[in-house]
């Protein structure tokens, strides 16, 4: 039999079925998978066979995992924690005004969604706190992610109606991410206000001294979409990228790149560079190309320093 894994408590795990039956599953003690140097083999999103062993439910077989969102392991330094897997998109809320979100967040969060081919939908939020001046910013920003292909939302969540944000949810499996205090328990509420998520940051949960382990948990929601729930993720875990890599996963560099002088050009002090020139020419933002920039300085960092 198939099943969607919809929650994990490292003990156990719930799987809904094809036919919507929730069932109580284990895993085999011996249950590896390859490749993964990963504390955790099953995570929520994926998708396995189970077989009935005498009285009770077992995986036994891992589907092939579209992608996968980790968090380094504190401890083992050397393993992964895996978050979620089969992903679809992100919904990221952004905020101009309580909290401030940076663009340098916002571009590191799209680079890592790229990287693990998760869609992003950009939501700016708090748009009745800001100013004549920061409303002029928050269009212009959003103008410049739709030149780049991101779809973008602007709204308050407070007061606005979602039937934007739910159609572009709809079908498929998101997570829903933001700095803390952005609104994503707001818009978690309003999607669905029965569901009642641990939307409580890690930071905050700290804070109180409570417990940490806190798992991942999938949601089917009433008008088709699924959201993941994962406590303490403002953005994406880690990702090990290399610096030529970075620059691939900027849309509105790839059709300019061709044109450099050099084919492994990583836009940096190399001549005849077509990105440069589209940043001086306005052609390419050049915040974007700023923080591009920094992600490239202290991906090397990384790399001397050997942190990874
Ligand atoms: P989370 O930490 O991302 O889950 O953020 P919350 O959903 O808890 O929201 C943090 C605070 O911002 C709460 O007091 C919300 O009521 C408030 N908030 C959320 N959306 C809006 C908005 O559109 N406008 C204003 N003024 N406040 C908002
Ligand atoms: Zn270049």
């Amino acid at each position: 039999m198939k099943g969607k894994v919809v929650k994990s408590t490292g003990k156990h795990y719930t799987i809904k079925t094809s036919d919507g039956k929730l069932i109580k599953c284990f895993l085999k003690g011996n249950f590896r998978i390859k490749d993964i140097r990963s504390t955790n083999p099953v995570v929520v999103g994926d998708n396995v066979v189970l077989k009935k062993e005498s009285d009770r439910w077992v995986i036994v077989e891992l589907d092939e995992r579209k992608n996968y969102i980790i968090r380094k392991s504190v401890k083992l330094s050397k393993q992964i924690h895996v978050i979620a897997a089969n992903i679809d998109q992100a919904i990221l809320i952004i905020t101009l005004k309580s909290p401030i979100t940076s663009t340098g967040f916002i571009d590191r969060f799209l680079v890592a969604a790229k990287a693990y081919g998760v869609e992003v939908i950009l939501c700016f939020n708090k748009l009745d706190l800001l100013d004549d001046e920061l409303q002029v910013k928050q269009k212009s920003l959003q103008k410049m992610y739709e030149n780049i292909g991101y779809s973008c939302i602007s709204t308050s969540l407070i007061k606005d109606d979602i039937s934007a944000i739910k159609s572009f949810m709809q079908g498929k499996v998101n997570i829903i991410s933001g700095h803390s205090g952005v609104g994503k328990s707001t818009l978690i509420n309003k999607l669905q206000s029965d569901l009642n998520l641990n939307t409580v940051e890690i930071s905050k949960v700290h804070q109180q001294g409570q417990h940490t382990t806190t798992f991942s948990e999938l949601y089917d929601l009433d008008f088709g979409a699924s959201v993941i729930d994962t406590p303490g993720i403002k953005g994406f875990g880690l990702v090990e990228f290399s610096v030529n890599e970075i620059g691939n996963y900027f849309p509105e560099f790839i059709s300019l790149k061709q044109d450099c002088k050099f084919y492994n050009c990583i836009h940096k002090d190399e001549p005849d560079c077509a990105i440069k020139f589209a940043v001086e020419n306005n052609v390419v933002d050049k915040n974007r190309y700023k923080n591009y920039l920094s992600m490239i300085v202290s991906e090397s960092n990384n790399f001397r320093t050997n942190k990874y």
